[in-house]
């Protein structure tokens, strides 16, 4: 029987949703394949995140360290290499996230394995496995094979699986380990975690969200947006491009590196849809998209789209509600 590794990933004390869309996917698989799936899980003192991973995994190997309380890539690096020495698994996942970033690469130069990057579907063909990834700003979905290797490891795009109702339904025996040898001082220090502000308003507490991107064209344009946003009760939010271009301040910035929202209904007027800004709202529960270009990528994960120039649009919606 093979194996699966996933790695656990938390922030600020809590396990990330990356984790559990982790081992929804190696849960899958583990079973098409008849393999054991393994936690690895990095922890601070008294963490205790066991608890929350072991109905998803067959087994969790817990490695509790103060230095595990927040991110630590190089001694981890170490660690997992010499468990990937013993086990062998067939493919280990990793979070595709600022963490995982600076992990698996550096993982896959030590261990020799083949690594594919940022991946929103893994298929087992044969004896490898063969991963999909997007090209062209999200256009081009691509399928990857790997050279032939032992074992395998691939970082997940967050938001690429969706853990299933009822999946976790394993029981995990938790293995405590020691780290075995002194995996040496690490080559970076963490200094602190750096939440992007609420600022005067809490993008992610919004109900209806008038998102903003660079189709905006020109800052000036800004104003006539925010006018409708305030006409139909809603929050003005944006892409990084325009915090970027210091149009709007950074607390209105929606994705990764700004704040994830769960609006009930979120407007993108001029956003393309990177995976950055729609990883931030998976949460909403109704998204509309305007954009010229019928092929942006936001149209994939859009419930009702419109393709138009955002201009005339939102013209039309204020002329509606003049009535
Ligand atoms: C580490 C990292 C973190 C990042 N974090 C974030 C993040 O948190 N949030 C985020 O948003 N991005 C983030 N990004 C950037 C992200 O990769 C994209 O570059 C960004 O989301 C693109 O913003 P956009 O859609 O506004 O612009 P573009 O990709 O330039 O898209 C503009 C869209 O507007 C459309 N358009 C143009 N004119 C009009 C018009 N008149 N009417 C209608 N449609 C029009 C175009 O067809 C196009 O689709 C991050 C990138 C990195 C590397």
């Amino acid at each position: 029987m093979g194996e699966i590794f996933v790695v656990v990933e938390h922030r600020q004390g809590e396990v990330r949703n990356i984790t559990f869309e982790m081992l929804f996917k190696a849960g899958e698989l583990c079973k098409s394949l008849d393999h054991k799936l393994t936690a690895i899980l990095f922890e601070g003192k008294g963490q205790s995140f066991e608890s929350e991973i072991s109905m998803w995994a067959d087994t969790v190997i817990v490695f509790e360290d103060e230095r595990f309380r927040d991110f630590d890539a190089d001694t981890c690096k170490e660690i997992i290499n010499s468990l990937i020495k013993q086990h062998r698994p067939f493919i280990t996942l990793i979070g595709h996230t600022s963490w995982g970033i600076d992990l698996a690469p550096a993982l896959s130069v030590k261990s020799g394995y083949p690594i594919a990057t940022d991946c929103v579907d893994i298929m087992v063909e044969g004896i490898s496995p063969k991963v999909i990834r997007q090209m062209y700003g999200g256009k081009v979905f691509c399928r990857v094979s790997f050279k032939e290797s032992d074992g395998y490891l691939i970082t997940v795009r967050p938001g690429a699986f969706i853990p299933a109702e009822g999946a976790a339904d394993r029981q995990a025996d938790v293995i405590r380990m020691d780290i075995a040898s002194d995996p040496g001082a690490p080559k970076k220090d963490f200094v602190e975690f750096v939440d992007t502000g609420a600022g005067e308003l809490d993008i992610s507490q919004a109900e209806f969200l008038v998102s903003i991107g660079r189709g905006i064209g020109e800052k000036e344009n800004i104003e006539a947006i925010k006018e409708l946003a305030d006409t139909m009760g809603g929050t003005l939010s944006c892409s990084r491009p325009i915090v970027d271009m210091n149009w709007l301040p950074k607390y209105h910035q929606v994705g990764t590196s700004g704040k994830s929202v769960r609006p009930k209904v979120y407007l993108a007027l001029g956003i393309s849809g990177a995976f950055q800004h729609v990883a931030g709202i998976s949460g909403a529960q109704t998204v509309i998209a305007v954009n010229k270009d019928k092929k942006a990528p936001i149209f994939r994960v859009s419930d009702y789209g419109v393709v138009d120039d955002l201009f005339i649009i939102a013209d039309a919606l204020k002329e509606k509600l003049k009535r």
